[in-house]
């Protein structure tokens, strides 16, 4: 087995020794649960409070903002259902054409409940126009709902606009702010936004753990009813995830702009040389402004399904600008709303590095990449379309 090469944090992180650390007494004796009074329960609830300390922090929030579950994908539908629920007049929601499966899937199942989808379009480098956002509002929009950062492209959309828009048309705004936490600055209470939804296994934490943030001047109704977290997420909080979310908001705060700027130079230094030295190569989305560890590109003439195959025989590990669904290669979403062509899109990769990423790494996979690249180019018939090549 060929070594590691892991270059695929949009995916998801390894877990940080030091999260590792913090989160394993509540894994040992720290059993209890947190709402119960006596000292067991108390210390675990107190371990939630700090937690939510620390989650807040990094993104420019107040504890009480903090709403813990289980993932990403929870809080977006959260949010989203829970600005519909309030609104049960309004059936309108806007979002864009090159969201994260969380909100594309929700919406796509709001529509056939009768709701009407407005999905933005953006340009060809992936940016979306706020004017755009600004005339699709009409007095029946109940939600707007777009990301923050691209999780294919790493593209970021004009946030400060957005929010300025949809606030002086009193529209609530929900923001995927996934990818984007812990890799950009953010501060919501700044923002001005009222629902940002959070994940901690992109933040070298355990998969299975998110938060909503919820602007306490917003209103908002649970998704799931219970007592917990003030009644905001019913169901008993999975402590160990929690913590260990906390440990690494805290680090990756602590880390942000250090990392932002080694992970850039690194992420920089790999895409000019492969652009550079590689014949038929280009970026997908603008080069700012833009996350500093995503590298979206296009090998004109492979199949990007076939290299992941070659690539992790040399424990290279990125994404296909593509998903596998019943058998056959769906282009991206994300590319083709960007007007890149079916086939390129299946010939797309994206490579995203993290703070473990080392310049030997870099080195590495600059030289497995063109190697594998010139094998499925020349597996490839004259002028023909791109074959399989065996793994
Ligand atoms: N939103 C974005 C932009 C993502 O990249 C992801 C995960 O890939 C999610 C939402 C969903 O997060 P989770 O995996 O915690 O459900």
């Amino acid at each position: 087995m060929s070594e590691l090469l892991y270059l695929d944090h949009n995916a998801t992180t390894p877990i940080d020794p030091e999260v590792r650390a913090a989160m394993l007494p509540w894994l040992e004796n720290e059993f209890g649960n947190p709402s119960s009074v006596y000292a067991l329960g108390r210390r675990a609830a107190a371990a939630l409070s700090k937690a939510r300390e620390q989650v807040a922090s990094l993104v420019g929030a107040q504890p009480s903002e903090i709403i813990f579950n289980s993932c990403g994908t929870e809080a977006t539908n959260t949010a989203i259902l829970s600005a519909l629920a309030i609104d049960p007049d309004k059936r309108h929601i806007i979002t864009s054409a090159v969201e994260h499966s969380a909100t594309i899937k929700l919406c796509e199942y709001l529509a056939t409940r009768g709701y009407e989808i407005t999905w933005l379009p953006v340009d060809k480098d992936g940016i979306l126009d706020p004017e755009k956002l600004e005339s699709a509002i009409t007095a029946d929009t109940a939600v707007v709902s777009l990301l923050w950062a691209n999780n294919e492209t790493g593209v970021l959309f004009p946030i400060e606009e957005i929010v300025s828009i949809t606030t002086r048309r009193k529209v609530p705004l929900h923001l995927d702010a996934v990818q984007a936490a812990g890799k950009v600055p953010i501060n919501l209470e700044e923002l001005g936004v009222q629902y940002a939804s959070l994940s901690a296994h992109k933040l070298y934490a355990p998969k299975g753990v998110g938060a909503l943030y919820v602007n306490r001047r917003a209103r908002y109704t649970p998704l799931f009813r219970g007592s917990q977290e003030e009644s905001k997420r019913g169901g008993t909080q999975n402590v160990a995830s929690i913590v260990a979310f906390g440990k690494a908001a805290e680090l990756a705060q602590a880390h942000l702009l250090v990392v932002a700027e080694r992970i850039g130079k690194l992420r920089d230094h790999f895409e000019q040389t492969l652009l550079s030295t590689v014949e038929g190569v280009r970026r997908n989305g603008t080069d700012e402004p833009r996350l500093p560890n995503t590298s979206n590109l296009t090998f004109a003439g492979i199949e990007a399904e076939t290299a992941l195959l070659l690539f992790d025989k040399e424990g290279l590990c990125c994404s296909a600008g593509s998903a596998c669904s019943s058998g056959s290669i769906n282009p991206s979403h994300v590319l083709t709303a960007m007007g890149v062509s079916r086939d390129e899109a299946r010939a797309s990769l994206r490579f995203s590095f993290g703070r473990t990423t080392s310049d030997a790494d870099i080195d590495r996979a600059l030289e497995i990449i063109p190697r594998i690249i010139a094998k499925l180019r020349a597996a490839q018939p004259a002028g023909g379309s791109p074959v399989h090549v065996s793994a």
